[in-house]
């Protein structure tokens, strides 16, 4: 006969622990209004149907092919609004008139003095690709010969500078929202380089008050690497001053600034988001 030399420790094993199994099992919750842990990972925000882990009738999210990427950058995704498709500015105005910055092989660019450009359709929350570069040409002194930004709601900055080589206060370099937050990291490119801003923003909330109730965010990927983790906006942008924030409209433009150098810019687009 074959011996089991386990066997005797396994038997002693089940007869110790089934009674304290079952004693667990018929004892009262002790908390019977606490989540259970399948509730706690079904990912549901604030107000959405409570789904199961692993749910096959949980709606899908739409299919969105990315953009062609070639060494000339990424084209747009299929659902967004195109800001700027290499030939006009047909999106654009200054301040209602004609935006008259110049448009040269698929890219525009900034004309020192004829003003910041704001997109003729109004956004809140959303998703934005833009891509940016100072030229070769431009010598950058702090806050000077470098510089535009691109304004959410017409008046939230994040901040556009060549920052490659040029000290400036932190929170007014590239990647910063101006005056509030400096980037986690500078992964500014040099002069004569195209960079890249991928930006969440979610617009503020007010109250019928006119009260904020949420303040606005955004995330900033800059060159693909994050500078802004959520970062909370403190208020429009001000220069040498503490940002404040007064109640406005649910969606206004989008705004790049004139200050007085010549940027250029291509490959601009859209998502939309609601908050
Ligand atoms: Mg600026």
């Amino acid at each position: 006969m074959r011996t089991c030399p386990l066997c005797p420790l396994f038997i002693a094993t089940v007869l110790v622990a089934a009674p304290t199994a079952f004693l667990i099992a018929a004892a009262p919750t002790q908390d019977s209004t606490a989540p259970s842990k399948a509730a706690a990972n079904t990912g549901k925000k604030a107000g959405e149907k409570e789904w199961a882990v692993h749910d096959m009738t949980r709606p899908e999210p739409a299919i969105v092919a990315g953009g062609t990427c070639t060494n000339g950058g990424c084209g747009a995704p299929s659902d967004a609004i195109v800001l700027f498709d290499g030939k006009d500015l047909s999106q654009w105005t200054a301040n209602g008139s004609d935006a008259k910055w110049t448009v040269t092989d698929g890219y525009f660019q900034a004309t020192p003095g004829a003003g910041s450009i704001q997109t003729k359709q109004k956004f809140g929350s959303c998703q934005i690709h833009i891509e940016w570069m100072v030229p070769e040409t431009c010598k950058c002194e702090s806050q000077h010969g470098c510089n535009s930004g691109l304004f959410f709601m017409d008046r939230y900055e994040l901040q556009i500078l060549g920052s490659n080589g040029n000290k400036t206060y932190v929170d007014g370099m590239a990647g910063a929202m101006y005056g509030q937050h400096p980037p986690l990291v500078n992964a500014c490119k040099p002069n004569g380089q195209w960079n890249t801003y991928d930006v969440v923003f979610h617009a503020p909330v007010f109250g019928k008050d006119g009260a904020l109730t949420k303040a606005g965010t955004m995330t900033v990927f800059f060159n693909g690497v994050l500078v802004q983790d959520n970062a909370e906006i403190l208020g429009a942008t001000a220069h040498a001053a503490k940002a404040k924030y007064s109640a406005h409209e649910a969606e206004l433009p989008i705004g790049l600034q004139d200050h007085g150098d010549p940027l250029k810019f291509r490959n601009a687009w859209i998502r939309p988001l609601t908050n």
